[in-house]
């Protein structure tokens, strides 16, 4: 009997599609065999613990320039943080200034990335313009391994109008390629924020007011009818509201490839933590806001009915001393974002599996699988089978512990999700075969990751 280089024995294998008790056989840095009685020249026992895929973030911002300042998790700090978590890819952002060529704003993201991260990394292509010879662009970008692209219905020099939508989604189309777009009215933020400043409203406590449920839901609405002229397939990132997943729904009712994103400050936070004391609210200040409980418990619903189908953290960290305080005097200039990169699979374990809103496969497939079929990384990330990339994260679902700022690797000085109690932690983190992280400690150098080429996505493949 062939001994293989690693077998992972005795634990629950767990996949998008189903749970066995089964052992893991790893060669080259690739899964090799699944099946009873494996053996291997090493040998990890996981008895009693969940063997599952690498975690992918789909949605990240590390060392993102943001203003007058930079998002504080530069490559090493967040991709390390991310593996102690379970997550083995994520997949962040290129923002081209303008003027400048997108496949050099490529370069140059990727020449910063390469010698920090610690996993494998994707990344979106943000289309801030629509002129010639950015659109012209496009083939190259995705034969360079950017297949989705990210827009904005807000922000002064990010978003496009309705007519530069139609054109964008007409060309993205054209490519094969997926549109992932930040959906908020930017008029309607604009007003509200307005109105509050003008009646001397300056305090975290109003920012959930000036990004109101309605401009996202109407931004949704509108962006997914203009898709849906378009035939352009169409990922809404960081859903927020019950009126936002209804309009998500109602494309997707009508034929239409609408994807959705939410994340977990969107499951477990609420709007009233702008209201705490000492501009502690400033810490919960993302875009768009937190939002009622009625919200929390319809994105629940909607992911495990997969109208929504991936769980992003947007993490976008900034110290609450000395970042988030530039917004001391206005809530308009608090650094927008927060982290989350290393406790979404131990938080969507215990809040979403042991609470009984997901399944134990649903919980995989919306932090895993799903990830890596839209963005063109599967099968050979997101999943458990022969041939894919020997990325595992063994987690012990009986650990408990109480989840704070001092437990966590990320460089920020706060957690949202400070107190909340966790049934579940990773413990043990492989990344193409080998050990990456375990209880805590990283043993990968910076440069360890490697950049991974997205495919188009292949839609008609989606379980
Ligand atoms: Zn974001």
């Amino acid at each position: 009997m062939t001994a293989f280089d690693l077998v992972i024995q005795n634990g629950k294998i767990v996949t998008a599609g189903e749970t066995l008790d089964a052992d893991l056989a790893i060669q080259g840095g690739k899964i090799q065999a699944i099946g009873k009685n494996l053996s291997g020249h090493k040998v990890l026992n996981a008895a009693g613990l969940l063997v599952l895929p690498g975690a992918i973030d789909p949605h990240v911002h590390l060392q993102m320039p943001a203003g007058a300042t930079t998002s504080s998790d530069n490559w090493q700090t967040g991709t390390t943080a991310a593996a102690l978590g379970g997550t083995t890819t994520v997949i962040d952002f290129i923002e081209p200034l303008e003027n400048q060529s997108l496949i050099e704003a490529f370069e140059e993201r990727k020449a910063q990335a390469d010698s920090q991260v610690v996993i494998d990394y994707a990344l979106h292509m943000t289309l801030s313009s629509i002129i010639p010879e950015r659109m012209a662009e496009l083939p190259e970008v995705i034969r360079a391994g950017m297949t989705s692209f990210k827009t904005y219905t807000t922000y002064d020099g990010l978003k496009l109008t309705d007519e530069a939508f139609l054109k964008m989604f007409r060309r993205v189309s054209e490519t094969g390629g997926l549109v992932m777009v930040h959906a908020e009215n930017d008029a309607m933020c604009g007003f509200a924020t307005r109105e509050l400043l003008a009646q001397g409203q300056y305090g975290p406590e109003a920012h959930p007011r000036s990004r109101p449920a309605s401009a996202e839901s109407e931004a949704i609405e509108r962006v997914l009818a203009m898709a849906g002229l378009t035939g352009t397939p169409t990922y809404i990132v960081h859903i927020s509201t019950a009126q936002g997943v209804a309009a998500l729904s109602r494309a997707q009712a009508r034929g239409q490839l609408a994807f959705g994103e939410t994340c977990p400050q969107y499951l477990l936070l609420t709007d009233r933590e702008y209201s705490r004391p000492d501009f502690e609210g400033a810490k919960f200040v993302c875009a768009p806001p937190l939002r009622k409980e009625t919200d929390n418990a319809f994105l629940w619903d909607a992911l495990s009915q997969n109208t929504i189908q991936t769980i992003g953290t947007d993490h976008c960290p900034f110290f609450f001393k000395g970042q988030k305080d530039l917004g001391k005097d206005c809530f308009t200039h608090i650094p927008g974002g927060i982290p989350g990169i290393e406790s979404r699979l131990a938080l969507m374990y215990t809040y979403g599996v042991v609470s009984g809103k997901l399944t134990l496969n649903q919980w995989v497939d919306r932090c895993c699988t799903k990830p890596a079929e839209l963005f063109g990384l599967y099968p050979q990330k997101g999943t458990l089978m022969p041939g894919a990339d020997a990325d595992i994260v063994l987690f012990d679902p009986h650990q408990e512990r109480v989840l704070s700022h001092q437990i966590l690797h990320e460089n920020v000085d706060y957690t949202p999700y400070e107190g909340l109690v966790l049934k579940g932690y990773p413990i043990t983190t492989l990344l193409r075969g080998e050990l990456l992280a375990e209880k805590g400690v990283m043993y990968a150098e910076p440069g360890n990751g490697k950049y991974l080429k997205c495919n188009l996505p292949r839609f008609e493949q989606l379980s």
